[in-house]
């Protein structure tokens, strides 16, 4: 029996949450079933039994069996919403229009969807208002909830019940659902505290990953070892390691990414001494003349982070207190803390003490206590946003306020490129900071870009290709943030010009990442150009899309959509993309190549004009096959089509000063001649390229320059056939048109240490 008539347990939430994940079907699709089909004979005028329901799950969830307490308690909670009536004349039954409309609500994924279905599952009787008692059964869930999460729950009641007295707008003494779903976007996290946002409780779960070990290595469970070149389990997070069949009985894992209680976030405790609970995690330090202060001014005190040790994972082998060799003789030896990383002999623990700096890497690492659930921080924090800008994405449950004078680094990993090069660092960068800093591009950057919205001098750093870096920077351009974080680049795959550009390499190939992490420390911010793409069709002739609308590579037209090179890249960049769509267009594409490009692009001049800055541009005399606009000077993955510049010392702009080619508009062919590519001049340089053989040419790296045509800040093209063009190494054929390019606006990207700069770190292995 439901102890608790009407409450969904967290744990029970949190499964059926996962159910649902995984299952294809809709509710809609299920309904049908009841109405009209096999399901007819469980309903009756829109009412179902205990069993119909069970059989209801099982279809919706797409399972043979669902857990007896998980459908039982969803049953109860139905039932206690019913009206009194209803159970007196009918029995233990529940209405199907109500369970499906539930579901839905929960289904619909967004977040005012699910506050609805909150709001609907605690009122009770279905009068569309919850009063006092619906609101004291919404605190106990919540409380239990947090429970369920391990927060310190003896300072969450007062709290909540401050909170719910906010949520009544009006002061009317009850909550409708307007007041609801506004207190779920603007002020209290309402879906984490009640179970429907479980993103939270990743907390003390280990992060397996099937490893096999060139060493001797000892499981953390048994102590027996785990067999040369045999498999094991290692936490990702942790290094826990175990045998596979000892997973199941492991220890929690001890990365617990944010505080849990207000003392571990520095907040001195009004009423000493109600913390029966001791945090391994976190120690603070707690001024002794702390007295009950009013809730709005919680005084802050020094955070103090604690190591945090787990047995074994010492992998340099070498103790970081004595220096001496960590021997492992046939058992688990040594320590070493998940944060700062120290290896240590486990006779060395004492002599180490037990603060934690977070090592290394602190510049880049929010420490737990720099991370707690915004409910508990103090009361004004909660009025952040006003009714008027509620945007309804519902406000993060976790709150960063980060260790003064630290740059935490927000990284976002596709783990799509350079193969498994992408999962490979996702994995260490998961290890090396929080997890909580570190986002799988398969979910979009949107949630990490929200999370590290208010936090001062944050960096970004993005792993991926070209592609993933515009769509990054497309990204912190629209989140418009107060001030906008400056980009670093960790290049996977190939082509990455821009990484090139920036000095971080031309693709990472598993070289140290907490040197290329130091080396973000030390690097510089730059101004990368950005410029808009405006196409105008011309006529009604069918064009492929356009890939994109800023440029912050380049731009072509013509031959130098060398489409077979481009087939090459594509298909090292995105093999997973290479089927029917992609393949089709890239075929068809290389087509164009073999068969008519010449045709296509010889006497370019004829089918296309150029106006730069609002003057055409002479092509009379040149007999031109392909024409590249380029904003930074590398294309293709290293070839550039300016062409080297002997370029005397000092910064690229007071070169240009210097040589007199500041203008906004150059095409005197003896300025071009020494004036030096610059991203962050507000210009582009316009190249012609005479044919497909000095193409081919550039690309294999014979030569390295076409003929330089002009610097300007606007061009607008004009074309009367279709023709083959890329922007940032995407191809596409465009129907005849007007293409504007213009200046739109500069993002701030990190460069790299000049690569004669010696600033090595040894200090990861
Ligand atoms: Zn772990
Ligand atoms: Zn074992
Ligand atoms: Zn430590
Ligand atoms: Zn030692």
């Amino acid at each position: 029996m439901a102890k608790e008539k009407g409450l969904i347990s967290p744990e029970d939430f949190a499964q059926l949450q996962q159910y649902m994940e995984y299952s294809t079907k809709k509710v809609s699709d299920v309904l049908k079933l009841f109405e009209d089909g096999d399901m007819n004979r469980f309903c009756q005028e829109d009412v179902i039994g205990y069993v119909g329901f069970e059989h209801f799950l099982k279809l919706y969830l797409e399972v043979d069996e669902v857990p007896h307490h998980l459908c039982w308690s969803l049953f109860w909670s139905f039932h206690a919403s019913q009206s009194l009536e209803m159970t007196k004349s009918r029995g233990n039954v529940i209405c199907l229009s109500d369970v499906s409309c539930y579901f839905s609500l929960l289904e619909g994924g967004r977040p005012e969807d699910k506050l609805e279905f909150t709001f609907k599952l605690y009122d009770s009787d279905r009068n569309g208002i919850l009063d006092s008692s619906e609101v004291e059964r919404i605190i106990h869930q919540m409380i239990r909830v947090a429970e369920y999460l391990d927060w310190d729950v003896s300072e969450l009641r007062p709290i909540l019940q401050e909170m719910m007295k906010e949520i009544d707008y009006d002061g009317s003494g009850s909550v409708s659902l307007a007041e609801w779903v506004r207190a779920g976007a603007t002020t209290v996290p309402l879906l984490v505290l009640l179970g429907v946002d479980m993103t939270l409780k990743d907390d003390g779960v280990h992060m397996w990953r099937p490893k096999r070990f060139p060493r001797p290595v000892y499981c953390n469970l048994c102590e027996l070892s785990i067999g040369l070149g045999k498999q094991g389990l290692s936490c990702n997070l942790c290094k826990y390691t175990v045998h596979d069949h000892c997973a199941m009985k492991a220890q929690p894992c001890e990365v617990s990414t944010y505080a849990k209680s207000r003392k571990d976030i520095g907040v001195s405790d009004p009423t000493p001494g109600s913390f029966p609970r001791c945090q391994p995690l976190v120690s603070v330090f707690i001024p002794s003349h702390t007295r009950p202060l009013p809730d709005k001014a919680l005084p802050f005190s020094p955070k103090v982070q604690s190591h945090v040790w787990v047995r074994g994972g010492c992998d340099s082998g070498r103790c970081d207190r004595c220096q001496k060799k960590i021997r492992i003789y046939h058992s688990l030896t040594g320590l070493h803390c998940v944060w700062c990383h120290l290896e240590i002999h486990d006779d060395c623990l004492q002599a180490v003490g037990t603060e934690c700096d977070c090592g290394p890497l602190r510049d880049h690492i929010l420490p737990p206590s720099s991370i707690y659930p915004r409910v508990l921080a103090s009361v004004p924090d909660r009025k952040l946003k006003t009714a008027d800008d509620a945007s309804l994405s519902t406000i993060d449950a976790l709150r960063i306020d980060p260790v003064s004078n630290t740059h935490p680094l927000l990284v976002f990993v596709n783990p799509k490129s350079g193969g498994k090069q992408g999962q490979r660092v996702l994995w260490k960068f998961q290890y090396m900071l929080n997890p909580r800093q570190v986002y799988n591009l398969k979910n979009g950057p949107e949630q990490g870009l929200k999370f590290f919205r208010d936090v001062p001098q944050f960096r970004v750093l993005v792993c991926g290709g070209d592609g993933t870096v515009g769509w990054i920077l497309e990204s912190i351009d629209k989140a418009n943030f107060p001030v906008v974080p400056p980009v670093a680049v960790l290049p996977l795959g190939t082509g990455n010009d821009l990484a090139r550009c920036l000095r971080w390499g031309r693709g990472y190939e598993g070289e140290n990442l907490g040197k290329i992490l130091k080396d973000i420390e030390t690097s510089k911010v730059v101004y990368l150009d950005r410029w808009l793409l405006e196409v105008t069709l011309q006529g009604n002739e069918k064009s492929d899309p356009v890939p994109s609308q800023i440029i912050n590579n380049y731009f072509s037209i013509g031959v130098d959509a060398s489409i077979a090179h481009q087939f090459h890249v594509m298909r090292e960049k995105y093999p997973e993309k290479f089927n029917s769509r992609m393949k089709n267009k890239l075929w068809y594409l290389e087509f164009a190549t073999s068969e008519t490009i010449f045709s296509t692009c010889k006497k370019l001049e004829e089918s296309l004009t150029v106006e730069i800055c609002g003057k055409p541009l002479d092509l009379s005399d040149l007999s031109l096959e392909g024409i590249a606009v380029l904003n930074i000077p590398s294309t293709h993955g290293g070839s550039n089509l300016w062409g080297d510049i002997r370029r005397p010392q000092g910064d690229t702009s007071s070169i240009n000063q210097a040589l007199g080619s500041t203008a906004k508009i150059i095409t005197d062919p003896d300025i071009l001649k020494t004036s030096v590519p610059d991203m962050s001049d507000k210009r582009l340089e316009v190249v012609g390229i005479e044919g497909a053989i000095e193409m081919g040419q550039i690309y294999t790296k014979l030569k390295n320059a076409g003929h330089r045509l002009a610097k300007c800040s606007e061009i607008t093209f004009r074309t009367t056939k279709t023709l083959p063009m890329q922007i940032d190494g995407e191809p596409w054929m465009q129907a005849p048109c007007t293409i504007k390019i213009t200046y739109k606006n500069q993002m701030p990207m990190l460069m790299g240490p000049a690569p004669n700069s010696n600033n090595f770190f040894g200090f990861w292995s």
